[in-house]
């Protein structure tokens, strides 16, 4: 079965560099799949967990927050803010941070404020969803 490099690369660190059959991410315009020799192409994401098809059969889950798909011929790239395992993942942390984030989406306060908080609470409910996935 024919396979792909795929890389996911945050500002601290390379979270993920393995060969994989598939790639579902969730792009700007909907959900992706991505299968090897796929058409070059560059796509913002959504804050989103990632799934991914990988070369022994297994699937792996990641919570991607934002950034950008680079496929390219020979690879995929994927460079985000932060990307996280469900093994990296502090499950309390995430539901202390979904807490905080509801109560300041409906806190009614200036538009700026609610699509931070909003993306606050995607990235807590994509680690919580994540982690639940934890093999
Ligand atoms: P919090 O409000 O809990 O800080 P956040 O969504 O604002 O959450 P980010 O700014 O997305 O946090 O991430 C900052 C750093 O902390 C990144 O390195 C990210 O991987 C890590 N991180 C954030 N939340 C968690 C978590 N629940 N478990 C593990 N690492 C986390």
């Amino acid at each position: 079965m024919s396979t792909f490099l795929l890389e996911i690369v945050t500002p601290e660190r390379k979270v993920y560099a393995q060969n994989v059959r598939m790639i579902i991410a969730k792009g700007s315009e909907g959900e992706l799949g991505i299968l090897p020799n796929h058409i070059p192409l560059v796509t913002p994401l959504r804050i989103a967990p990632l799934t991914v098809k990988r070369e022994d059969g297994k699937t792996d889950f990641i919570a991607v927050n934002g950034g950008f798909m680079e496929v390219r011929k020979d690879k995929v790239v994927i460079l985000a803010e932060s990307a996280e395992l469900p093994g990296d993942i502090d499950i309390e942390r995430a539901k202390s941070a979904k807490e905080r984030a509801q109560g300041r989406v409906s806190g009614k306060k200036d538009q700026i404020d609610l699509i931070r908080a909003e993306h606050a609470l995607q990235r807590a409910l994509s680690r919580i969803e994540v982690y639940g996935k934890k093999g």
